[in-house]
C-alpha cells in the first residue's frame, strides 16, 4: 500500500460536503487536486489546502484516487465522461480509482464500474452520511459497493473521510443501503415532528418528550442528533437541503417500483415533503421539516 503522500487525491464537487472532505484529505497529508463549477467553491478550496483545477478533467489528470461529491447521478456520468474524453481513462492510462460519495443510482454505478473496469480502472459507489460536519471531521459514515481489489487501493483515502466503513457487496450495492437509510430519514423527520407536536398540544414541551423519546425506544438519529442540534435552537442550518431530500425518497421510490416492492408509508411521506404539501422550496434546510411551530400541514386545531 503506497503512503498517503504518494497518493495524488482529487475532488470535484466542492458543496456542503466536497469543501469539508477536500479538508480532511488535506488535512492529513494528501496531495489533493479540486474542481467545482463555481469559483468561490474554488477559492474555499484552496484555502483548505487543495490545489484548485481548471475543469473536472484536469483533476483525473492529477489523481490516482478522485473523490466525487456531486449533485445527482447525471453530473457524475457526464465528469466521467469529460475524463474519458481527455484520455485520462483510457486502457494505457496509469490506473485510477473513483470513488463517487454522491448519493447516486445503483444502475448507473454499475454501468460506469463495468466501463471503466474494461479499461483498467476502478469505481467505487461509497455514498456517505455524516453531514458536512462529519466530511470536514473525517468521521463520515461510509456505505461501499465495488470490488474487493479496489476497495483495498481506495482504503487510505476512504479512511481519511471516514469512521464507520462498511463494503456492502458489489457494485450499486452503496447506493441501495444509501437510498432505504435515507428513505427512513425522511420518514422519522415525519413521524418525530408528529410526535413532539402531538406532545406540545397535549401539555409536555418538545424538550421533555425529546428527552424520553431518546432514552426510550421512539428514538432516531433525528431526535437524538437533528433535533438537539437544529430544531430545538432554531437555527435550520444542518447543511442537507430539501431538494436532496426530495432526489433520495424519488430514487428510493424509484428503485422500489423496480424492484416490485410496495411502500405505502414512503409514498406518503414523498407527498408530505412535496413543495405543495410541506411548503418547502428545494433551498431550504432539510431541517425546517421538523419545526414543531410551522403548522405544516393542514387540518390543526385554529
Ligand atoms: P451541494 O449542492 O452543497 O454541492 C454540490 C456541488 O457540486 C456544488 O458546489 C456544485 O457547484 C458542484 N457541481 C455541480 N455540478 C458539477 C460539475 N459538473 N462539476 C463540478 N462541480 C459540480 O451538495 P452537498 O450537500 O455537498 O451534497 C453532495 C452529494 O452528497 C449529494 O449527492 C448529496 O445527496 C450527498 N449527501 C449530502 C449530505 C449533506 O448533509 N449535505 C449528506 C450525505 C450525502
Amino acid at each position: 500500500m503506497p503512503e498517503t503522500q504518494q497518493i495524488r487525491t482529487g475532488i470535484i464537487g466542492l458543496g456542503a460536503m466536497g469543501i469539508g472532505m477536500a479538508q480532511s484529505l488535506a488535512a492529513k497529508g494528501f496531495a489533493v487536486a479540486a474542481f467545482d463549477l463555481s469559483d468561490a467553491a474554488l477559492t474555499r478550496a484552496a484555502e483548505a489546502g487543495a490545489a484548485p483545477m481548471p475543469s473536472a478533467a484536469d483533476v483525473f489528470g492529477a489523481a490516482d484516487i478522485i473523490v466525487l461529491s456531486l449533485p445527482a447521478a447525471h453530473h457524475v456520468k457526464a465528469v466521467i465522461a469529460d475524463a474519458v474524453s481527455a484520455g485520462h481513462l483510457a486502457p494505457d492510462a496509469a490506473p485510477r480509482i473513483v470513488v463517487d460519495t454522491s448519493t447516486s443510482e445503483a444502475e448507473i454505478s454499475r454501468n460506469l464500474a463495468a466501463a471503466l473496469d474494461a479499461a483498467g480502472h476502478g469505481f467505487v459507489d461509497a455514498p456517505v452520511s455524516g453531514g458536512p460536519a462529519g466530511a470536514a471531521a473525517g468521521t463520515l459514515a461510509m456505505m461501499l459497493g465495488g470490488d474487493d481489489a479496489d476497495v483495498a487501493r481506495a482504503m487510505p483515502v476512504l479512511e481519511a473521510l471516514g469512521q464507520k466503513i462498511i463494503h456492502v457487496g458489489p457494485s450499486g450495492a452503496g447506493n441501495v443501503a444509501k437510498l432505504v437509510n435515507n428513505m427512513l430519514v425522511a420518514s422519522h423527520m415525519v413521524t418525530t415532528l408528529e410526535a413532539v407536536k402531538l406532545a406540545e398540544a397535549s401539555g409536555v414541551s418538545t424538550e421533555d418528550a425529546l428527552r424520553v423519546v431518546n432514552s426510550a425506544t421512539g428514538r432516531s438519529a433525528i431526535s437524538e442528533i437533528h433535533y438537539p442540534n437544529w430544531v430545538l435552537p432554531r437555527s435550520f442550518d444542518s447543511g442537507f437541503s430539501t431538494g436532496l431530500m426530495r432526489k433520495d425518497v424519488r430514487l428510493a421510490r424509484d428503485m422500489a417500483a423496480k424492484a416490485g416492492c410496495a411502500m405505502p408509508l414512503a409514498d406518503l411521506v414523498a407527498d408530505l415533503w412535496s413543495q405543495e404539501r410541506s411548503g418547502l422550496s428545494d433551498s431550504d434546510d432539510f431541517m425546517l421539516m421538523g419545526d414543531p411551530k410551522a403548522d405544516r400541514f393542514e387540518g390543526d386545531k385554529e
